[in-house]
């Protein structure tokens, strides 16, 4: 057995490695396609091997009244909805009536109207990697240890994350560094804002001190680095007009939800069905998943909505469930779009099978180097 470190960095692009000339200069780099979605499901495939099917959930928000914080007041939303109107009332009350509903997550920005529609269904695996109910890397090869992301305010993780990892980092086995900066900024300042690169630059210099520590203590070990998804810069909002064109959204018709990038419609009247299909179709700002796309990337359950759409490369729905406005940054984009690929990079005993592509196959081969095969 091999000892291993892998250096998570959360969203750090395939295409920015050109700005990073210690890991652009790694004996072997792949670019990963992604999963669809965010991370909680990117993360099930890169650390677990599995897909949305396979774990149940597709995003962390489902269509799911029954589990939703606001069932208990279903009655009376449509009221409140009406007499809180201006929208910072609104979301105001809405956060009010949210707290105490899984403490800690973050919560979306969805109308009172909309608050028994919707339940958090996916966990982070990385919050918890122990409980995860599959297995995992973290289940199979109890010797990795895992660095915890420690509470401390975005932007300053990564800083503490380092200097613990540089204490020890040549006297550990095996080890897993989650960084999770990186992500904060692409969304805040986009890919090209000087706080990104900024933090490019520290993370460059990072993994360079922490891998030639790691390499000089364990000549015949491995270091990856890798990522789960990349990020590209927000052009513009879209306003989305679905109820303009198929008629008000209710638990009678049809519900929709949109993540910053992704729509979901779930489609509560059959005769629904058609003006929905045809709305998204001439849409003309992105595309609708199709059933080929939703076999090949584990999305074939109806639960995770009848039409999954999602927007080209560059643009976010504004608001969203995501935020009132439109982010500097976004990923979780189509897999195959230029700006989404990730990154797993390698140092150490050259690979010999064949080139990785998805996330799945970046976690079969985490598994041969921590189990030995390797
Ligand atoms: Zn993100």
């Amino acid at each position: 057995m091999r000892d291993t470190l892998i250096i998570f960095v959360d969203s750090l692009p395939y295409r920015t490695l050109s700005q990073m000339p210690f890991l652009n200069a790694a004996p072997e780099i792949w670019p990963i396609i992604p999963g669809f979605g965010y991370s909680v499901n990117i993360h099930a495939e890169l650390f677990a091997g599995l897909l949305p099917d396979d774990v149940g959930y597709f995003g962390e928000w489902t269509y799911d009244p029954e589990l939703s914080p606001g069932w208990k007041w279903r009655s009376i939303l449509p009221l409140l909805d009406k007499l809180f109107r201006p929208y910072i009332l609104n979301r105001g009350l809405q956060h009010l009536l949210m707290q105490g509903y899984r403490p800690g997550r973050i919560m979306i920005n969805i109308p009172l109207r909309d608050l028994d529609k919707f339940a958090l269904k996916g966990d982070h695996i990385l919050d918890n990697p122990q409980s995860f109910p599959h297995p995992s890397l973290f289940s199979k090869f109890p010797h990795l240890k895992v660095l915890s992301i420690p509470h401390l305010p975005k932007g300053e993780r990564d800083l503490s994350l380092y200097r613990s990892a540089l204490n020890t980092v040549h006297q550990e086995g095996s080890m897993l560094l989650p960084l999770p900066d990186l992500d904060g900024f692409g969304h805040a300042y986009g890919i090209t804002g000087t706080p990104y690169r900024a933090h490019l630059d520290f993370l460059d210099a990072s993994i360079a001190t922490l891998a030639n520590k790691y390499r000089a203590a364990h000549p015949d070990g491995h270091v990856f680095v890798i990522s789960d998804h990349g990020m590209v810069n927000v052009a513009q909002g879209i306003t989305l007009d679905i109820e303009a064109y198929a008629g008000k959204a209710s638990s009678q018709t049809y519900v929709y939800f949109t993540d910053a990038n992704l729509l979901r419609v779930w489609v509560l009247d059959e005769g629904k069905n058609d003006v929905i299909h045809t709305y998204l179709q001439q849409l003309g700002r992105g595309q609708l998943v199709t059933p080929e796309e939703r076999q090949t990337y584990g999305l074939t359950s109806p639960g995770f909505g009848d039409f999954i759409f999602v927007l080209d490369e560059g643009l976010a729905f504004a608001p969203s469930t995501f935020a009132r406005h439109k982010p500097a940054g976004m990923h979780g984009y189509h897999p195959l779009a230029p700006g989404q690929q990730a990154v797993c990079s390698h140092f150490g005993p050259p690979w010999q099978g064949d080139s990785p592509q998805r996330m799945s196959d970046v976690y079969h081969m985490l598994c041969s180097a921590l189990g030995g095969t390797w």
